[in-house]
């Protein structure tokens, strides 16, 4: 569409009015966006004679691009400055070497702007454009504000050129900070900022599409900040969070903004965006580390607590003290003996002494090479002014580099130790006093032996010569005896002639007191062999009811005459017996005889039972008889005693039951006695099933009735 002429005025106009160099130049380039629709172009220009063309005005490049804009018209070997110097219009294509322009890679015309033949060009027109020839309106648009520029040139030369250094100055000052600084409108677009910010916030019409999101991310980001800025105070300090567009990083810049004077009725800010990425992140660690550093406090403290409660627990005192012997903890036991709670000067005063008994022993660890002291002192309890011996192990806790910091001591109470080892010593003591007077008493005991075994000796041959003695007096005895009965048998069976009653009578006596004496000959005679060790056991098997029916048989003569009926009792399916036959026979006549002899009226029962298959055997004698007194049960089982009160003696010797009982204990067995005086007794011979357990045939057992008594049946054994 050709540009009219009420434009073309209009520029002219704008440019006679304005005195503004920059403001010329960017009216300009405006002026052609909108009648020429070029959408990228750059003015530079030299003012007041200085050979370098800085970029002054520009369309659809940033400010800080534009400004760092350059030529040197002078000794610039490039081809734009080659333009500039000869004023020849160039057009640098596609595919063509170009020279390097914040326009871009896109085709463009480099036009000089100077008057009529000006060499070289006091300014430069960059403009984007496809065909080699740059329109007619572009070459007008040269000359017109090539005039302007030469006029204001001469008119501002010196001027200018300060002003022109000063902000190429401001431009290096502010691209060299690191951290964006932009000048912006109420609404947060960019007018101005340095090359930080233009990465951050700016883009160009090359720019990739991801790059562009970010960017407009964070243009919103930064326009909220500031808008909260501003409606705060317009002055002071937000923390935004922008994007990196190279690698999509956030980063964390705290805005600081700075209300500009209002120019035309338009407010506009300063802003400066502080990176505090590193010191969020630095922020956030400190964070962090003080909360655990608050964890590890508590922890300390509750495991403090728990310290304080198990060494509180203990019973032993132990005291943390510091190098000094300063005391710095204690448990409940050892505040007892370093402290005085009450306000009693005498217990005070001994719990400083314990204090300083207690320092000279952490003294002793401080002055050794050793880092565990081991000592015994003397404590007194403050309140009880009891001594208190303790045994103090005293440990140093060093803190790396071999320096003391601590040391803990536990004192053990010795007082029961003491008082064992004092007991001990004294049990050591009578230990010894008791092992002399054993030793002298075993002395005596070996002589009192010796003694005794001589005496033994001594008796045992007075025993055996007294048996030989005896047993030649009875068979001395006996042989004339036997003469007697004989012949007083003879004569009752009137072998001699008949008799008269009275000599019937008298050689009856005769007869009945030699066969007493016959028979006490014959108990003497047992005796003689038992203490002379002549008893042998003869074991044999028998059948006992064909026994006691002998012993029946044996005493028929008595059994008749005292007319008192004796009851056997025998169960049919007894095994048989195993012992000496003879000795149980000689036992059961004995007990048989006495029963008759002490029976008048009633019954006698002879009982045999086995109580189980292991035995034992009990024969019982029961009487009806006179019966024996509950004294006289034991005393009736030793030789020579009888029943009844002392002084009365029965017709016997008082030999019979001693001889049964111990011939009863040689095979193994007992007899026992149960009475009732007036209903009658009860003898029981017990004997064991295997009396070869006990005593084996053919056994001497003489030793067994050393202090026995003997038979009154006179058994010939
Ligand atoms: P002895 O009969 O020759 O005197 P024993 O030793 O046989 O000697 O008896 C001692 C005493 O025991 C007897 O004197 C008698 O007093 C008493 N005694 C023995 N058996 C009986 C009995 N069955 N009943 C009552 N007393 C008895």
């Amino acid at each position: 569409m050709p540009i009219t002429a009420d434009a073309r005025l209009a520029l002219t106009e704008f440019l006679l009015g304005c005195e503004d160099i920059v403001a010329c130049a960017q009216y300009g380039l405006d002026w052609l966006e909108e009648h020429a629709g070029i959408n990228r172009a750059l003015c530079a220009v030299s003012v007041s004679g200085d050979p370098h063309l800085w970029g002054v005005a520009g369309i659809g490049i940033s400010a800080a691009r534009t400004g760092a804009f350059e030529i040197d018209s002078l000794r610039g070997r490039d081809q734009l400055s080659k333009v500039v110097r000869t004023g020849q219009a160039a057009w640098f294509g596609p595919g063509r070497s170009r020279p390097e322009t914040p326009l871009g890679s896109r085709p463009f015309h480099a036009i000089p702007v100077r008057s009529g033949r000006q060499r070289p060009s006091p300014g430069l027109l960059l403009v984007e454009g496809n065909h080699g020839r740059p329109d007619r309106v572009l070459t007008w648009f040269a000359r017109l504000f090539g005039a302007k520029l030469t006029r204001m040139r001469s008119r501002h030369a010196a001027t200018d050129r300060g002003l022109d250094r000063e902000r190429r100055l401001l431009f290096s000052v502010i691209n060299a900070v690191s951290d964006p600084i932009l000048l912006t409108d109420a609404q947060g677009k960019l007018l101005m900022g340095n090359t930080r910010a233009e990465q951050l916030l700016a883009w160009s019409g090359d720019t990739s599409e991801g790059r562009r999101h970010a960017l407009e991310l964070n243009n919103l980001h930064f326009s909220s900040a500031l808008g909260s800025v501003a409606v705060d105070s317009g002055v002071g300090a937000r923390e935004v969070i922008l994007v990196d567009p190279e690698d999509g990083s956030d980063l964390l810049f705290e805005l600081l903004s700075t209300p500009l004077e209002a120019e035309r009725g338009q407010s506009a800010f300063v802003s400066v965006l502080r990176n505090v990425t590193d010191l969020g992140r630095a922020a956030r660690e400190i964070e962090d580390n003080y909360k655990r550093l608050r964890a590890a406090e508590a922890q300390a403290r509750a495991e403090r607590r728990r310290l304080e409660q198990m060494i509180d627990s203990v019973v032993d005192p132990i005291i943390v003290s510091d190098a000094a012997g300063k005391i710095l903890m204690t448990n409940r036991p050892a505040e007892a003996l370093f402290t005085s709670a009450d306000h009693d000067p005498q217990a005070l005063r001994r719990a400083r002494a314990n204090v300083a008994r207690f320092s000279s022993i952490v003294g002793l660890l401080m002055s050794g090479t050793a880092d565990r002291v081991r000592e015994r002192l003397t404590l007194t309890d403050p309140h009880s002014e009891r001594a208190v011996p303790v045994e103090a192990v005293a440990v140093s806790v060093p803190a790396g580099r071999s320096e003391l910091t601590a040391v803990v001591t536990v004192l053990h109470d010795l007082t029961e130790a003491l008082e064992r080892e004092r007991l001990y010593a004294e049990l050591k003591l009578a230990s010894s006093q008791l092992e002399d007077r054993v030793s002298i008493a075993t002395t005596e005991l070996a002589t009192q032996n010796e003694l005794l075994r001589r005496q033994a000796v001594a008796l045992e041959h007075a025993s055996a010569a007294k048996s030989r003695f005896l047993a030649s007096i009875s068979h001395e005895f006996r042989t004339p005896l036997n003469a007697i009965l004989g012949y007083t048998w003879m004569l009752l069976q009137n072998m001699g002639g008949g008799m008269n009653p009275e000599h019937r009578r008298m050689v009856g006596k005769i007869d009945s007191n030699s066969r007493n004496l016959a028979a006490l000959i014959n108990n003497v005679l047992d005796i003689s062999r038992i203490e002379a060790d002549q008893i042998v056991v003869e074991l044999s098997t028998f059948a006992v009811e064909p026994l006691v029916r002998e012993v029946l048989d044996e005493l028929e003569t008595v059994v008749v005459s005292s007319s008192v009926p004796v009851q056997c009792e025998m169960n049919g399916d007894l095994p048989p017996l195993r012992s000496d036959r003879q000795k149980v026979k000689q036992v059961l006549v004995n007990l048989l005889s006495n029963a008759v002899k002490f029976t008048t009226a009633g019954t006698i029962r002879i009982e045999a039972s086995l109580d189980s298959e292991r035995g034992p055997w009990r024969i019982a004698v029961q009487d009806t008889g006179i019966g024996i007194a509950e004294g006289d049960r034991e005393r009736i089982f030793e030789a020579f005693e009888q029943a009844g009160p002392a002084g009365t003696v029965s017709a016997g010797t008082g030999l019979g039951l001693a001889i049964c009982r111990r011939l009863a204990r040689l095979l193994g067995g007992d007899v026992q006695v149960g009475s009732t005086v007036g209903t009658g007794s009860t003898f029981v011979l017990t004997l064991p099933v295997e009396p070869q357990m006990l005593i084996a045939p053919e056994v001497t057992a003489a030793r067994a009735f050393a202090s026995a008594g003997v038979s009154n049946q006179g058994a010939e054994s």
